[in-house]
């Protein structure tokens, strides 16, 4: 699984999973949009409707791809134990593997129940460019590290862009760029988004 804010989802996401996919031989991914991330000022995240449906729209067409809705639907902030839980009781003898940029899994690891999160997932951290990655303070087991093709996309910049008017074509999969026009997405900072349909 991957999970992740995706406002919006970028070719960096998309690459990061394809590529762990194939390095590890992994069934499938799935991606879950966070609620309430605990670490984002949620009134600056667009809804969430908005972010599962560009997901959807980024994933549809590879066939081991999907996204879930377990951390949308369910109330209150988003943690990552509550994610693995749901995801492990939805497929009990599936082995589970949490793709993370290197950024987040730092934090991730400085968690008091860290212990717990390796008991449910094997982690998988990815580098992003601008992002050094070093196994210093990481458990022996339950942590691979691994590099993907350099990616200088991040979802800050891809909003920073449409903000100032500036292209997001093949930064973003050309369906997110056509939703992110339709409902006026990113385009006056601090104004609320139309609703998702
Ligand atoms: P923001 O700029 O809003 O924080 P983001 O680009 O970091 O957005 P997130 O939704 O926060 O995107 O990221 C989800 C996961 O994808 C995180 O684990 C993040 O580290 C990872 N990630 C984001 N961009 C890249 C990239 N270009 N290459 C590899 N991994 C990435
Ligand atoms: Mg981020």
């Amino acid at each position: 699984m991957m999970g992740g804010t995706f406002d919006p989802i970028h070719h960096g996401h998309l690459v990061a999973a394809s590529e762990v996919q194939h390095l590890l031989g992994l069934d499938e991914v799935i991606f879950v949009p966070t609620g309430r991330p605990w670490q984002k000022d949620a009134g600056k995240v667009s809804p969430a409707e908005h972010r599962y449906l560009m997901t959807v729209i980024a994933t549809a067409s590879n066939p081991r791809f999907s996204v879930s809705r377990v951390d949308i639907d369910r109330p209150g902030t988003t943690y990552t134990i509550d994610t693995l839980r749901d995801l492990s009781a939805l497929d009990p003898d599936a082995e589970l593997f949490f793709i993370t940029g290197a950024d987040a899994l730092q934090q991730i690891l400085s968690w008091k129940d860290a212990d717990e999160l390796f008991e449910l997932a094997h982690f998988v951290g990815v580098t992003r460019p601008g992002h050094v990655l070093s196994d210093e303070g990481l458990p022996e087991k339950g942590v691979t590290l691994t590099e993907v093709p350099a990616m200088a996309i991040s979802s800050t910049d891809c909003r920073a862009r449409v903000g100032g008017g500036a292209p997001v074509w093949y930064l973003v999969p050309d369906g997110v760029v056509q939703y992110i026009d339709k409902y006026d997405l990113y385009r006056r900072p601090g104004t609320p988004a139309a609703a998702a349909p």
